[in-house]
């Protein structure tokens, strides 16, 4: 595949192709990066309010099984930063992880950071009223398979200290 294509008004993207980039934009909403080292797919996807209570994480880790074989446990998840309480009424990020490890999913990384709590550093559409720009999140498999290890690593690195708590001490 060597051409872009676009997607419009959908929730995620999974694949199986090594050297396929994945996108999605986000401002408050999670970004859920999954990957599956063992059937060696891939999959990404956008996860705010709406999607959460659909339940779209989820889905597409059924996808995953479906389309690929992909066994939950097998699973590396790791959800992005997103608005957290108190900047928003509901925690969909503690939802987006629940839904993850309800489904077997053993390791379930959080970066455990609110977009509203730190402007400077994420967009977030909420605490600047809509007039912001977008997140990209990414995700590509190489066609080498990484070895577990650094998979490992490379899921710690983008995992600050903190773990997921609902009140993150940054926010006011
Ligand atoms: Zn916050």
């Amino acid at each position: 595949m060597e051409t872009d294509h676009r997607f419009p008004g959908c929730d995620g993207l999974i694949t199986n192709q090594s050297n396929v980039t994945l996108g999605i934009y986000v401002a408050d909403c999670g970004a859920v990066y999954i990957v599956d080292p063992v059937r060696r797919a891939i999959g990404l996807v956008h996860s705010g309010k709406k999607g959460t209570e659909q339940g779209v994480a989820g889905q597409a880790i059924e996808l995953m099984r479906e389309r690929f074989g992909s066994v939950a446990s097998d699973l590396v998840v790791q959800l992005g930063p997103c608005i957290r309480p108190p900047h928003y009424e509901i925690d969909f990020a503690a939802q987006i992880l629940r839904q993850c490890r309800a489904l077997g999913v053993k390791e379930v990384h959080d970066a455990g950071t609110c977009t509203a709590c730190e402007p400077a550093r994420y967009y977030s559409y909420r605490a600047e009223k809509g007039r912001t720009g977008r997140m990209l999140a990414l995700l590509a498999m190489t066609s080498e398979a990484p070895r577990r290890e650094q998979l490992l690593y490379q899921t710690a690195l983008t995992e600050p200290q903190q773990r997921y708590s609902s009140r993150s001490p940054a926010c006011r």
